[in-house]
């Protein structure tokens, strides 16, 4: 980029004949005195001349401003490169930019034998071709960029990914994998692994304290990246596996961002420290311990602390309070169409996956006995209350049956297609419109959510006031009456499909 121009000086310098201020001159033209800006300018101009089409460096300006030719504008300016014949701006020894710009590239990725290796070609002509040949030229001159091309020349950096990966991360590195995979010299990785490597750059570059950034990145890089590129070695990453990577790498950041608010570095920590984290954290925070264990491993932290353990009869779940809040939402404060509701009630109690959902059929709900029951298995689980009017006032009036197609349809929950039921994807965005976690990410919290919380007192844990379990009693169209008095706690009746 040009630097900013000092002020103009009218006491040393007369004034430019094109811009008309007073700048050190350049050179003398047929309109006079130009200064150094408007030379560097003239120069840099390329097209098709104003006054007889030629084309190449356009350094004069007609009466009317219009860019014209050496010859039409009377300038004398050498910028005939020896080295293509081409008219451009020239770098160093008669040669232009584009030349110099070649020339260098080739000679960092000359090998042993005295030239250009036969796989290492097509990076060289990429390289040495780039569009804007001066930003190039500038950055061959990072000794780095220069230790990666000489390496790859010499065959110390062998042309795959995992040799580049090794390498201390950088843009450069990044820049010339791109060009391999463009070129198809290195496969093409993952898509996903690529997603998480973009994401990343972009959560890095938000994080602005250095120490920070080392440690996260050395994680993210380290742990996170590296298991999904050896995953992608055998199939494609999975959805929840990439946004597993993203959200610990996002509560690992949070939590060393808590930590330099608290004025404390990694080694500092101690386990009252840790306790506190988990102690005030809810939802995804228990992501950390991931982080922990690396950080443990790697001996940024103290060896002696402990990571908690997620308990299975842990008394509270960290996670808890925000299911309840959104089952407390969706049961018994929203006002959501009957079907939303029943399918994210399902999601949250059972922790079934939407593709699962679509596919049940009324025969998968029994309202004969005296408790509702669903299944999504073999096995039948009892449905608490207040979700089972609910799910039964939906049975009692499935939507999309208005087709004579769907009149006698048995899907759970019937599509707007004749015969088909409710598309995942369109249940998915149904849910996430309601604020409902997305699954399948979540699945395996909800489902030890789901054990802990025995449906006979999930409406105890809901926290509706017997005023609010009325107005809910009315909306669901059920007697409700009995739900004002207390429930009795006892055991999980039913069971999870797995
Ligand atoms: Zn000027
Ligand atoms: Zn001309
Ligand atoms: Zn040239």
């Amino acid at each position: 980029m040009a630097r900013p121009r000092p002020a103009p000086d009218p006491e040393r310098y007369a004034a430019c004949a094109r811009c008309v201020q007073a700048y050190k001159p350049a050179a003398r033209w047929p309109e006079g005195m130009v200064c150094q800006y408007c030379y560097l300018a003239a120069k840099r101009t390329e097209g098709s001349c104003a006054a007889c089409d030629h084309r190449g460096v356009l350094p004069g300006r007609d009466a009317a401003g219009r860019a014209t030719c050496r010859a039409c504008s009377g300038i004398t300016l050498n910028v005939d490169c020896v080295g293509c014949g081409r008219e451009a701006e020239l770098h160093s020894r008669e040669r232009c930019w584009a030349c110099v710009l070649n020339d260098q590239v080739r000679d960092l990725l000359t090998g042993p034998a005295g030239r250009v290796p036969e796989a290492l070609e097509q990076l060289a002509r990429a390289l040495g071709g780039m569009p804007r040949a001066n930003s190039g030229v500038t950055w061959l001159r990072s000794v780095r960029v220069q230790q990666l091309l000489r390496g790859m020349a010499a065959g110390t950096i062998p042309l795959t990914h995992e040799a580049l990966d090794a390498l201390p991360t950088s843009r450069t590195v990044e820049y010339i994998r791109g060009l391999l995979v463009e070129q198809a010299v290195l496969p093409r990785r993952d898509r996903r692994v690529a997603d998480f490597e973009r994401w990343l750059e972009r959560r890095l570059a938000t994080i602005e304290r250095p120490e920070q950034h080392r440690t996260l990145e050395r994680y993210a890089r380290w742990h996170h990246l590296r298991r999904l590129r050896a995953q992608s070695a055998t199939a494609p990453v999975s959805e929840a596996a990439f946004t597993r990577a993203k959200q610990c790498v996002t509560v690992a950041g949070q939590f060393l961002l808590w930590l330099t608010d608290g004025g404390l570095t990694l080694d500092q920590v101690r386990q009252q420290h840790i306790d506190q984290w988990y102690s005030h954290s809810t939802g995804t925070a228990v992501h950390v311990e991931t982080f922990l264990y690396w950080a443990r491993q790697q001996r940024l932290l103290p060896r002696e602390i402990t990571i908690p353990r997620r308990a299975k009869d842990a008394p509270v779940t960290l996670g808890e309070q925000q299911r309840l809040t959104a089952l407390r939402a969706i049961l018994v404060e929203d006002r959501s169409p009957l079907q939303v509701r029943v399918l994210a009630g399902l999601v949250l109690l059972f922790a079934q996956p939407v593709n699962r959902l679509t596919r049940l059929t009324v025969d998968d709900v029994d309202l004969t006995s005296e408790a509702v029951r669903i299944r999504f298995t073999r096995h039948w689980a009892e449905v608490p209350e207040p979700f089972a009017s609910l799910l039964a006032a939906h049975v009692a009036a499935r939507p999309n049956r208005s087709t004579a197609a769907n009149a006698t349809s048995h899907w759970l929950f019937p599509g707007t297609m004749p015969g088909q039921p409710l598309k995942p994807g369109y249940v998915t965005t149904l849910l996430s419109e309601a604020g409902v976690p997305a699954l399948p990410t979540r699945a395996a919290t909800w489902r030890q959510l789901a054990r802990q919380a025995p449906p006979a007192i999930l409406a105890e844990m809901l926290g509706a006031s017997p005023s609010t379990a009325m107005r809910y009693a009315e909306l669901a169209g059920a007697d409700y009456l009995h739900y004002a008095a207390p429930v009795e706690r006892r055991e999980a009746g039913h069971r999870f499909a797995t």
